[in-house]
């Protein structure tokens, strides 16, 4: 454009808004109060109603504020989403998607849960059971023995099974007496999957945000029993290396880690066949542990000294494109843009009388919906592309020294390069790397 300005091609400037002249300040009155005059170029911004062939439109004068307004707003909204989410988990709204087993979101409120009395029968039956003393796979048993259906089941109709672990997990969870607690933990960002705990001072926790299913004696019982203190993420996490990262290729669950008491040796399952052994939903997926990690440990030892003589920089930053968000912004502002030749040519369109007033509005109000969904969408993506691309050179060169510092590593750095690992049954073991870089390599 300002080539074609600087060659006389054009003398007329039209854009939906002051934003689409530029983002900051800057920029923006260089063009209006300066350029656009010396060039007799006439300018129109047509949501802000500006057009510098109307010396005495009062609206110009507002233009260098408006354009200041663009750059604060652009820099402050992705900000603005984050907190926007904690003023409502403050406030004990519930915004953790799925709801637990037992409620069902208000459909009032969606942040507001209420009881699904068919669901809460099984929540209290669970809680019944432990405080009366039995053992969760006496419980599980009688799930399965009276058909009583998980929630998987309940609401998408899927085939799952009732586990020690979902039943542990249920037995812990204060929501079921009427507190809302949330920002336990929180993604590392948009595209990392990965959760980190949060400290303690970061929780959310508001007491009677909803109808208690389990009272406050029964729960606290519970939590002082044996099956439920059991149960700790971090110390299982910490058993060995490769626990929890480990999944079947073949069915998509976990592999666990078994001991042969007999041979004083771990073994791998498929945590499907060992639940459900009996229906052939897998195969055993039964390995010596020790070969596996020493496999793994070995290709990551082999790929890193490669990477660390070969300077990672180089590596990462040719790899970049890992990530789709740049394609997927350049597809939203070529949709903008669109919208945006739509709007001129409408713009065009009522000053030369073909459309009335009202219909210019009304249309004119849709598109602006439009343009400003997408924008907010590429304002997220731009953050997240940019978190990712600032994060990686840097953390893959830190991950690396760190493992290759380390005679073995620790579980907790492992979880940070390895975001899954794959066995398949004829013991080929794929590894996914929590960097995309890596993944390619
Ligand atoms: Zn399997």
């Amino acid at each position: 454009m300002i080539s074609d300005i600087e060659q006389d091609k054009i003398n007329m400037v039209v854009t939906k808004d002051l934003s689409r002249l530029g983002r900051d300040y800057i920029g923006t009155g260089e063009y209006i109060e300066k350029w656009f005059p010396e060039k007799n170029i006439r300018y129109v911004s047509v949501n802000d109603g500006i057009d510098t062939f109307y010396d005495n439109n009062g609206n110009n004068d507002i233009a260098p504020f408006k354009s200041i307004l663009n750059d604060m707003y652009s820099k402050d909204l992705s900000k603005k989403i984050r907190s926007a989410l904690h003023t409502m988990q403050s406030q004990g709204k519930w915004v953790g998607g799925r709801t637990p087993l037992g409620y069902i979101q208000d459909p009032e409120d969606k942040n507001h849960l209420i009881i699904d009395e068919d669901e809460a029968k099984i929540v209290r039956t669970i809680f019944n059971m432990a405080v009366a003393g039995n053992s969760v796979g006496t419980i599980r048993k009688f799930l399965e023995d009276n058909n009583i259906p998980t929630s998987d089941q309940i609401r998408y109709n899927r085939a799952t099974f009732w586990n020690n672990c979902t039943i542990k997990k249920l037995l812990r969870r204060e929501v079921y007496t009427g507190v809302t607690i949330q920002n336990k933990r929180s993604r590392i960002s948009y595209k990392n999957r990965k959760l980190r705990d949060n400290p303690k001072e970061q929780w959310f926790i508001v007491e009677n945000t909803h109808t208690p299913i389990i009272d406050k004696k029964t729960f606290d019982a519970v939590q002082k029993m044996e099956i439920v203190q059991k149960y700790n993420r971090n110390e299982k996490k910490n058993y060995t290396l490769l626990d929890g990262i480990m999944f079947c290729y073949e069915c998509g669950h976990t592999i666990g880690i078994k001991l042969d008491n007999r041979r004083k040796t771990m073994n791998t399952i498929c945590n499907n066949y060992r639940r459900n052994s009996k229906l052939h939903l897998c195969t055993c997926h039964g390995f010596r542990y020790d070969e596996i990690e020493e496999k793994v440990l070995e290709y990551l030892r082999k790929l890193f000294l490669d990477i660390d003589s070969k300077k990672i920089e180089i590596n990462v930053k040719n790899n970049r494109t890992a990530y789709d968000y740049k394609k997927m912004i350049e597809k939203n502002e070529k949709e903008i843009e669109l919208i945006n030749n739509k709007m001129d040519t409408m713009y065009m369109d009522k000053l030369d009388n073909k459309i009335s007033e009202e219909m210019y509005q009304r249309v004119l109000g849709k598109y602006k919906e439009e343009i400003k969904a997408k924008e907010q969408e590429n304002i997220e993506m731009k953050q997240y592309q940019h978190e990712l691309e600032e994060d990686n050179t840097e953390n893959i060169t830190k991950v690396v020294k760190e493992f290759l510092g380390l005679k073995k590593p620790t579980p907790e750095l492992m979880r940070v390069i390895i975001n899954k690992i794959r066995l398949h049954q004829d013991k080929q073991i794929d590894i996914i790397f929590n960097f995309k870089e890596l993944n390619k390599i």
